[in-house]
């Protein structure tokens, strides 16, 4: 193992001193405007329509002990983005990888969370007419984080079921990764009114959706389900797809009734923010005994042990 080598237990990873260069940006470093800056001076003009109307699309990776995780998936993901709203940049997946790679590097972060993101821009004219605004490219790496903290990937996450619809494929396609998170915002204040520490809400159907940055998946007699419509097509979600191929554990994407949630036998949500992560109570109630269950513990060994793997990983190219 190298010197800066995660420390990864069966319950997540845990960040340690070794993975921030002291001497380098230990709030994160951006690239805006075609400039290197860091965090607390990478701001936009609220003419913005990012801001204003939040036209914007985004994506982001994780870098963990110094490499970035299935970054080719979310370059996918991002330009996919951009080419469904229109916008150009003027880097193609080249020129972004090497600006990722950069904000990294310069940052001195080996464990970041690493956004690139597309905003329409604003008209030099003032006109409303989404073809004259510039669009606006720029990235940053902050400090890794997590949806979970290590409590709660030790213990499970403690969720609560929203009543709050999330906004429906025909009005915006969920496969562009967006800012649109006024029913994952309002679910999440459902949840905590609650006593609950997140939230899951609904799809257009009644069924469940998705949390604020998380996809969910249940375990039911040894096979895996998560919801198939209306949610992002979240790459941690994908990476589980995958894990199950290789581990011989059968995965859907399919409808997910409240029900069928509260009743599984395991439940786990997935993020770039903080992997495979166990949730061991929904509305109050334990998910079957309350302990982080067998399936769930495995996943996330796997999931962790592939940021070893080069055919998923790539170094970050530090000076
Ligand atoms: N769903 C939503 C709404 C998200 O914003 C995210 C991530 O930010 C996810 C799901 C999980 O996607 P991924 O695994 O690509 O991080």
């Amino acid at each position: 193992m190298s010197q800066n080598a995660a420390v990864t237990t069966p319950t997540g990873p845990v960040l340690s001193d070794r993975h921030v260069d002291p001497h380098a940006y230990p709030q994160g470093l951006a690239f805006l405007d075609g400039q290197y800056l860091p965090m607390s001076q990478a701001k936009i003009s609220v003419l913005d329509w990012g801001f204003l109307h939040s036209d914007a699309t985004y994506d982001t990776v994780h870098v963990w002990d110094g490499s970035f995780f299935r970054l080719d998936l979310h370059l996918d993901r991002f330009f996919g983005g951009l080419e469904k709203l229109r916008m150009t940049i003027p880097f193609d997946r080249y020129g972004v990888t090497e600006i990722l790679h950069n904000c990294v590097a310069l940052s001195g972060h080996r464990a970041a969370y690493v956004e690139m993101l597309c905003t329409r821009g604003a008209s030099p004219t003032f006109s409303r007419d989404p073809r004259q605004a510039v669009n606006r490219f720029m990235a940053f790496a902050v400090p890794f984080g997590s949806v979970a903290n290590a409590e709660q990937l030790r213990r499970g996450l403690h969720v609560a079921i929203s009543d709050k619809v999330r906004i429906p494929p025909a009005s915006i396609d969920p496969a562009i990764k967006n800012y649109h998170w006024l029913d994952l915002v309002r679910g999440l204040y459902d949840a905590y009114d609650r006593g609950a520490e997140t939230a899951l809400i609904l799809d257009f159907n009644g069924n469940v959706a998705e949390g604020p940055g998380f996809n969910v998946f249940l375990v039911k007699d040894g096979k895996l389900s998560t919801p198939a419509v209306g949610v992002l097509p979240g790459i941690t979600r994908r990476t589980v797809f995958d894990l199950c191929a290789e581990a011989g554990l059968s995965a859907a994407a399919v409808d997910v009734g409240v029900a069928a949630l509260k009743a599984a036998d395991e439940v786990f949500i997935t993020s770039t923010a903080g992997g495979i992560m166990p949730v061991t109570a929904i509305d109050d109630a334990p998910v079957a005994d309350r302990n982080v269950g067998p399936i769930t513990s495995r996943l996330m060994g796997l999931y962790w042990k592939k940021h070893q793997d080069p055919a998923w990983s790539s170094p970050v190219r530090y000076p």
